[in-house]
């Protein structure tokens, strides 16, 4: 090359160079690059080309001295084994020079549209960027054919060379370009994450400082998002909050694995139970690249663990009294039982019912009754140590669990009566519901827990069972667990299950006994039930009245004596009974009580078209005994429907005589055991007559019941007596036998 040529080339890479330092735009600096060499070739005809290669395409870059329109047509070519010079070049990364467009396989398909632009031969170079990829083609056209000196190729390598230069630094430009907008678009798509979201984002330094804080709100931080700045935990946080975030931040940092936690802390919105997951992060900021971070995501479950605890609560206590519910008792039963049979020591449980809960609950009606098992609750309370439990089972059933009462069975066995007369002292003070004050009592059982072959499920089991057995004792008493008493109670559950079963059988009737006046006329029947066992024959009311009346099937033994009656009063002759005549029916102290039992009674009446007059009801004395206002009231109105009271048993029970006026009584039952002793000048008959006495100055009737021999019959006729019952005129028969007779006045001679 000429000395002069060589300056003009010098002239022109330093133009080129600065241009492409200055960072100008690619099609300027590759229009500058075509017009340069097309000067150093020195031949007017030769025409630059260049394009860029982008995927399989290439693009038109600069051709300052081609047709645009050409340049327009063959934009976007797609690179190929055939495809003119260019596409050919760069598919084949060689250069390709083509000295006759015309003749050219590798033209064939553009040559009309080459040759129509003047153009004839073409001289191509695939531009190859520093990693040796193809980043486009470096063409020189001419008008007519023509051929490459060695000269030509050097000087094209040489612009080649720029060309790379150019492009490359525009790809990375560029590619510069995308990155950053796709790092604005996903900062942008960040922040707007944080701003909805619920949980608060931080990024802290090693040190706790805060780098970065996002959230939607300064809520859940103590100071605003402004004032953290610089600033790091430590400055905010008392040392006992502070230093568990700091312990976390050093494990998530020297373990390098997410941390999942949960952690309270109190700020401006309240106390906030928040869940955290932290990461490291590395190379968080560009400046400091070295130091290392920590992304700390807080989410508030506050509400959460609420609702869990609510839910904790409903499962675990009772929602009346707040105390530990059934469940919890059992856990807690089941622990206390390993602890003893490792340990050896005793504990207890004490079973408590509240005596008359229902009938209380019944009258007082169920909000006062759930107050009232409040402060029972509440008095409870008072007596047991912090190491004990009190439960509620469930109505007025409470749990007393004892865990330590010493080593041996003697104390444990005081300890626990001294516990059981404390409870029973807090019901000392009378219960105030609403304006009314009323005194309550209750039932314990107790149940020692020691040994190691204990079971929890017994252990309560049993105390009940001692429960059952104060209950019996007439209440507000406590007992311990006695297994002979367990088996009585097995007895009464099997007893049940057989009552059950009999009264679907229809093995039940009632008998009936006359009751006779002095002139032999017969004035009433009482009837008895009696159970007509298909294995076991007649079965006496003795035996099955309790526990029916326990398990709550007193009514529907009732129910049979009642339509039994009603079928022997339609079925008695008209013309044979008195219209004083009646029959009597034994009524049990729980339907007594029940503000059920009228219309009980009046139901089979009415569907039998059978008057309440023609019923007495005979209840004892010891009915009468319990609240005077209740009773008299119930009473009145049974009266006022037509029924007749008669007092059984009279003279067993302690009932005041000088109240008895104050009931609706019609007649009194003087009971067998007097009548038995009436042969007895001295005691026997006095007694007797006093009672006599006593009814007639209250204007009540008398029957003697139990008479059995023809001389108490003849001592009783002397004496003011309305009627006579007994095995001496008649033992309590089926209904068929009493019928046949009935109108023969169970004639005796
Ligand atoms: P109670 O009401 O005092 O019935 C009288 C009991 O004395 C009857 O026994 C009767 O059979 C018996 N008796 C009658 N005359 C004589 C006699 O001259 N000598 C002797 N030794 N006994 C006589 P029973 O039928 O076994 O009934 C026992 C108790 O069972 C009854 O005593 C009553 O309290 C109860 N009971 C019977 N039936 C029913 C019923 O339908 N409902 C209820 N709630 N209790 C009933
Ligand atoms: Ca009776
Ligand atoms: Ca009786």
């Amino acid at each position: 090359m000429q000395d002069k040529q060589l300056l003009k080339l010098l002239k022109q890479q330093q133009k080129i160079l600065s241009k492409i330092a200055l960072g100008q735009p690619l099609s300027e600096i590759s229009e500058e690059i075509c017009l340069a060499i097309e000067e150093m070739l020195e031949d007017e005809s030769a025409k630059c080309s260049i394009l860029s290669l982008k995927g399989n395409q290439l693009f038109h870059c600069a051709a300052p001295s081609i047709d645009a329109q050409y340049c327009q047509i063959i934009n976007g070519v797609e690179i190929g084994p055939n495809v003119g010079s260019c596409g050919t070049a760069a598919f084949s990364e060689t250069r390709i020079i083509v000295d006759d467009i015309n003749t050219s396989p590798l033209w064939k398909d553009f040559k009309q549209t080459a040759l129509n632009f003047g153009l004839a031969s073409c001289w191509s170079t695939p531009i190859i960027s520093t990693k040796s990829t193809v980043l486009g083609t470096f063409a020189v056209y001419h008008t007519s054919p023509k051929s490459p000196t060695e000269q030509d190729l050097e000087l094209i390598d040489y612009f080649v060379n720029f060309t790379s230069i150019a492009l490359e630094n525009d790809a990375n430009a560029s590619e510069l370009n995308e990155v950053i907008s796709q790092l604005k678009h996903s900062n942008e798509k960040f922040e707007a994450f944080t701003q909805v979201m619920p949980d608060l984002v931080l990024i802290l330094g090693e040190q706790g400082e805060y780098v970065d804080v996002y959230g939607s709100s300064d809520d859940f931080l103590y100071a605003s998002l402004a004032q953290t700045k610089g600033k790091s935990i430590n400055d905010f946080l008392a040392p006992k909050d502070s230093q568990p975030i700091m312990t976390i931040l050093e494990k998530t940092l020297s373990s390098n694995e997410i941390q999942v936690f949960e952690y309270e802390l109190d700020v401006p919105k309240g106390r906030i139970v928040f869940e955290g997951r932290t990461v490291p992060v590395e190379h968080y900021q560009s400046k400091n690249s070295y130091s290392r971070h920590v992304l700390w995501v807080a989410r508030d479950i506050t509400q959460r663990k609420q609702a869990e605890k609510a839910i904790e609560k409903l499962a675990y206590y009772d929602p009346l009294t707040k105390l530990p519910n059934r469940r919890m008792l059992n856990e807690r039963l089941d622990m206390t039982v390993e602890k003893i049979k490792r340990s050896g020591e005793t504990g207890a449980l004490l079973f408590l019912d509240i005596d008359d809960f229902k009938r209380l609950n019944d009258s007082l009606g169920h909000s006062s009754g759930d107050e009232l098992l409040v402060e029972v609750a509440r008095r409870l309370g008072t007596v047991i140590r912090k190491s004990d439990t009190l439960a509620r089972l469930g109505g007025d059933e409470f749990v007393v669990l004892l865990e330590y009462l010493g080593d041996d069975n003697e104390k444990a066995n005081l300890e626990s009566a001294i516990v059981a007369q404390k409870i029973h002292k807090t019901f000392d003070e009378e219960f105030k519901v609403g304006a009314l004050k009323f005194q309550v009592s209750c039932s314990i059982g107790i149940c020692l827990i020691e040994g190691t072959n204990v079971s929890a499920s017994n252990i309560l089991k049993f105390a009940d069972t001692a429960m059952y057995r104060s209950k019996a004792k007439g209440g507000n008493s406590y007992s311990f667990y006695d297994p002979q008493l367990q088996t009585l109670l097995d007895r009464k559950i099997e007893l049940e299950t057989e009552i059950l079963k009999a009264i679907e059988n229809q093995e039940f009737c009632a008998y009936f006994q006359p009751q006779i006046n002095n002139e032999g006329k017969v004035v009433g029947a009482e009837a008895l039930i009696r159970w007509v066992h298909p294995v076991k024959g007649i079965i006496a009311p003795g035996e099955f009245i309790p526990v029916a009346e326990q398990f709550g099937l007193i009514q529907r033994l009732q129910n049979i004596v009642l339509n039994d009656i009603c079928n022997l009063l339609k079925r008695l002759n008209p013309c044979v009974i008195d219209d004083d005549f009646k029959v009597s029916i034994n009524i049990s102290p729980s339907q007594f009580k029940s503000s059920l039992l009228k219309s009980a009674l009046l139901n089979i009446l009415h569907s039998h078209h059978v008057s309440p007059s023609k019923i007495t009801l005979e209840i004892t004395e010891s009915m009468l005994a319990h609240d005077v206002e209740h009773t008299v009231q119930q009473m009145e109105e049974l009266k006022s429907e037509g029924f007749t009271f008669s007092i059984d048993d009279f003279g067993t029970g302690y009932s005041c005589l000088a109240y008895l006026h104050a009931y609706p009584v019609k007649q009194l039952k003087i009971d067998k055991s007097f009548i038995d002793r009436i042969s007895n000048k001295e005691s026997g008959f006095s007694i007797v007559k006093t009672i006599i006495d006593l009814a007639n100055n209250l204007g009540m009737g008398v029957v003697a019941e139990g008479v059995e021999t023809k001389e108490q019959f003849t001592i009783l006729k002397h004496c003011n007596i309305d009627s006579i019952q007994g095995y001496y005129f008649a033992k309590p028969m089926p209904m068929n036998d009493y019928l046949n007779n009935h109108s023969k006045n169970f004639k005796r001679d």
